[in-house]
């Protein structure tokens, strides 16, 4: 992927972004339009371009990056009240950057887990 992608190019250092933990496989940086009063997007430095492509090709990798999300949902102060972790996949999930992103939310009551009731 490279330079067409906006989060590799986040990991190559090309797009700044403000970095709240890096391991060799993973980097966790703020979303430049939080939604919460923490908003953390957590991504492999490897290009997948949403979590089913994550989950199924490299699931080491998935694990790596939730133990990513733990602990900065642990630096962030959110372990006792509670935090949400989501990946929007796809049209219907409202995906709009192809790099697999978990979107790590908490700070203050969040809400229902949708804006409203598709069922
Ligand atoms: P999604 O709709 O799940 O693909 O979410 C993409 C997220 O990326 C949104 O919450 C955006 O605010 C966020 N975003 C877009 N560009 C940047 C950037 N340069 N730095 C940090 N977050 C970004
Ligand atoms: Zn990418």
């Amino acid at each position: 992927m490279g330079s067409d992608c906006l989060f590799c190019r986040i990991v190559a250092g090309e797009i700044p972004a403000t970095i709240v933990r890096e391991t060799d496989t993973t980097l966790a940086f703020r979303d430049i339009g939080p939604k919460a009063p923490v908003h953390v997007l957590i991504i492999p430095k490897e290009h997948y371009a949403d979590v089913a492509m994550l989950g199924q090709g490299d699931p080491a990798l998935a694990g790596e990056l939730l133990a990513t999300a733990a602990a900065v949902a642990e630096d962030e102060g959110l372990l006792g009240d509670g935090f949400r972790l989501m990946f929007n996949t796809g049209t219907y999930g409202g995906q709009e950057v192809f790099h697999v992103h978990a979107h790590l939310l908490g700070g203050a009551p969040l809400g229902p887990m949708l804006a409203r009731d598709v069922a």
